[in-house]
């Protein structure tokens, strides 16, 4: 065994978590999604999940717990709530749903990332996925100019706030 092994999972634990004023990062292995994946007793568990279970108790069964902060390396259970699948769901729904204040650009919580996408007729098309919400929206203009053709005029492209 180990050193690392060795160690008390607690303590393990809490030597990868970054604790800000705000949110408590994850700095060890994540998913694809950014959640934190910690390493117990040979198995892989949701970093906020165990932290939600030491810190406040056992998450109720059936229920999955809602990142309030939309961070998904967060484990700071002040910003954990068990809730049902469904309202989830919902939530989620509603946040993807949330503009970003660039036309074409919406968030999306699953991936953590801002996503481009440009409608025409009944056509969808995809421009990609960016962290940086500037340059999702720099992507959505670019891809109107290509869908749209001659058309199309860059001063639409622009939000007016920014
Ligand atoms: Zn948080």
């Amino acid at each position: 065994m180990s050193m690392q092994q060795a160690q008390d999972p607690q303590q393990r634990f809490w030597a990868k978590v970054n604790k800000t004023p705000d949110c408590w990062l994850w700095t060890g292995g994540k998913t694809g999604e950014g959640y934190g994946v910690f390493s117990l007793h040979g198995r892989d568990v949701r970093a906020y999940r165990y932290a939600y279970e030491l810190l406040v108790g056992a998450i109720p069964r059936g229920l999955v717990i809602d990142h309030l902060c939309r961070v998904p390396a967060c484990v700071n259970p002040a910003h954990l709530q068990p809730v049902t699948p469904q309202i989830n769901s919902q939530r989620q729904g509603l946040r993807t749903n949330n503009t970003s204040g660039y036309r074409g650009v919406c968030w999306r919580t699953q991936r953590g990332k801002w996503v481009v996408r440009v409608r025409v007729g009944g056509t969808v098309y995809s421009g990609g996925s960016f962290d940086d919400v500037h340059e999702a929206g720099r992507a959505a203009a670019e891809l109107r100019a290509r869908v749209y053709g001659s058309g199309w005029s860059p001063s639409m492209a622009v939000w007016p706030h920014s």
